[in-house]
């Protein structure tokens, strides 16, 4: 089963919680998608393995092929191309998508494509667990890329079981991750923050048509109550892992309190019984 691990807002915990799960089921493979902040091998332990780049092809214009046409920024739909009147149209890397758009209607051939590093990808193992994550370069926005690129590599493993820990928010990076998933775990928390965040992942696990379960962390910390969603998008809560001082100096030490709380350890490994009984 392909479990990600995802939360509308920051902060929520999400990644404790998935790497209590993954330290309860070692033999799972952990992914880490949350390319522009990854932190699974904190928690998880020391890391021995491989990086490898992840690059997309950047549009670039020879210049002196260029007869000014316009053509390529008409075509960008993407506003990579920025046309300034006359002279050769300007190209911002930072929005350009690699589509190969522009070399096709250019029609001197004076746009070229060329590789350019927007990533990396650690492969290897992590705490004794199998792990890959991804990391987006500093300066990059590539996110989307980094993530499918460390997809794609997960998927060359052939192994069964994935815990994947998706970025946060509800925009295209979660959604890239989302699609490689056969269930959804949202972790949320009592606040307002947390349940206004939360009905926007619920609202996309429903559109993507995603089995979805729900797991409140933090309780105690505020009473706001999220029982007419859960009915409303037909997702359970599934477990609650109390706000406990001593998960959170876990935290802050870079331990999983799955190895320093046995209450978290408890709720954890009934929190796997459920995702089984109810998913597998
Ligand atoms: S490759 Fe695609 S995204 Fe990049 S500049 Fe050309 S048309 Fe735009
Ligand atoms: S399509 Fe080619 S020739 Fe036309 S403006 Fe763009 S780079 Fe220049």
């Amino acid at each position: 089963m392909k479990i990600a691990v995802a939360s509308g807002k920051g902060g929520t915990g999400k990644t404790s919680i998935s790497a209590s799960l993954l330290l309860a089921r070692p033999d799972t493979l952990a992914i880490d998608l949350d390319v522009e902040e990854p932190n699974l091998n904190i928690l998880l332990g020391s890391f021995d393995g491989c990086v490898m780049p992840v690059t997309m092809p950047i549009a670039r214009i020879e210049g002196s092929k260029c007869i000014s046409c316009r053509k390529c920024a008409e075509a960008c739909v993407y506003g990579a191309i920025a046309w300034l009147g006359a002279g050769v149209p300007v190209i911002n890397e930072s929005l350009c998508r690699g589509c190969g758009l522009c070399p096709r209607v250019c029609p001197p051939e004076a746009i070229y494509e060329e590789d350019q590093v927007v990533g990396e990808i650690r492969s290897g193992i992590c705490g004794g667990i199998s792990f890959l994550e991804g990391r987006l370069r500093v300066g990059s926005v590539n996110t989307v890329r980094v993530i499918e690129e460390t997809v794609k590599k997960a998927q060359s493993f052939n192994e069964t079981d994935w815990l994947m820990d998706c970025p946060p928010g509800t925009a295209c990076p979660v959604a890239a991750s989302l699609r490689h998933a056969d269930m959804a775990l949202l972790v949320t928390e009592p606040t307002p923050f947390g349940r206004s965040d939360l009905e926007g992942m619920l609202e996309m696990t429903a559109d993507m048509r995603i089995p979805t379960a729900l797991v409140v962390n933090k309780t105690g910390i505020g009473d706001i109550l999220i029982d007419d969603l859960c009915r409303r998008f037909n997702a359970d809560i599934i477990a609650r892992y109390p706000f406990s001082r001593s998960a959170a100096e876990s935290g802050a030490r870079g331990e999983s309190p799955f190895k320093t709380d046995a209450g978290w350890a408890e709720t954890t490994r009934s929190l796997w019984s459920d995702i089984e009984r109810r998913f597998s």
